[in-house]
């Protein structure tokens, strides 16, 4: 594999659920001697700044981004939006609301935990997330710190899970409002890890992407941490077939997920520098 060629643009810094700041990641991911990065924070542009600053400064192209968490009836989807101007307005108008509902959500998760016996207060999430956007894995971690679980993955899998006991949706979006705020502010609309999407049989993945091609969606992320080879084969398949950009990513969140390296994923992974060219090239499609 050859790392001169691999990019990543699948990341989270501080200003969501990752434990690297912007900057810190951005000189992270120079140093691995990645091609590229693209910032994507859960349902925010707040590090998008400090992030194309320090691309500047250590000599590494960065891309905005932002991930979108969507209301799906099954498993978890999240749209990926790329080359998104943080200034536009209908994307500020979008994550206000999307960030109002989070902070709605939370004190709903504290208020289950509480009923469980298992008080944790927002103060200390506020603390824990240095003014980042908090999310469930910062609930995770002071439920660790409590001794009320072992582990984030035993947090997640017994209470915060969708549909577990402390569980409490966050979600707004439609697919179809995220794919046209994305593109309102100048992006690239790709759904993120289809893993996720609980999809138990091809022809059911194939199906969702169908609905969401026809849309708008732009691309596709295949190259990712949690896909095996053959389900990356069928993404990519899959992307070829509705004229999709194969997209990828590591998901890394530093240490808030350190089985996953940045750029490399489980250790495998090499998303090619071919896919941020191809994304380019739709934009320029776009544009004319
Ligand atoms: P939220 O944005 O609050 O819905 O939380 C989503 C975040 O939780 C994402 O960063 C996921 O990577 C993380 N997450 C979801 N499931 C798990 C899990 N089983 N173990 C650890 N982290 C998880
Ligand atoms: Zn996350
Ligand atoms: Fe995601
Ligand atoms: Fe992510």
């Amino acid at each position: 594999m050859d790392i001169d060629n691999c990019c990543d643009l699948h990341v989270h810094t501080t200003a969501s659920d990752g434990s690297d700041s912007p900057e810190g990641l951005v000189a992270l991911a120079a140093g691995a001697g990645l091609k590229a990065i693209a910032v994507t924070d859960h349902d925010t542009t707040a590090g998008l700044e400090e992030a194309a600053r320090a691309g500047k400064k250590f000599g590494i192209e960065v891309i905005p981004g932002v991930e979108f968490s969507i209301n799906s009836q099954t498993g978890d989807m999240h749209m990926l939006g790329y080359y998104i101007q943080a200034g536009s307005g209908s994307l500020k108008t979008a994550l206000s609301r999307v960030q109002a509902a989070r902070a709605r959500r939370n004190p709903l998760i504290l208020e289950r935990l509480e009923r469980l016996g298992m008080p944790v207060s927002q103060e200390e999430l506020e603390e824990t997330s240095k003014g980042g956007q908090i999310g469930r894995p910062h609930i995770a971690r002071a439920m660790v710190r409590h001794g009320y679980v072992n582990s984030v993955g035993e947090a997640f899998a017994r209470y915060l899970r969708k549909g577990g006991s402390a569980y409490a949706p966050k979600s707004i979006l439609t697919p179809s409002e995220a794919i046209g705020i994305i593109h309102e502010s100048g992006g690239l609309a790709v759904l993120a890890h289809p893993i996720s999407l609980a999809c138990e049989t091809r022809d059911a993945l194939d199906n969702a992407v169908s609905a969401l091609a026809l849309k708008g969606l732009d691309g596709m992320e295949c190259y990712y941490s949690e896909h095996g080879r053959d389900f990356m084969e069928i993404c990519l398949a899959i992307a070829g077939k509705y004229r999709l950009v194969a997209t990828g990513g590591s998901d890394y969140h530093g240490k808030a997920k350190p089985q996953i390296a940045l750029g490399r994923g489980r250790g495998g992974l090499c998303v090619p520098y071919e896919c941020v060219k191809a994304l380019k090239a739709k934009l320029k499609n776009m544009e004319i």
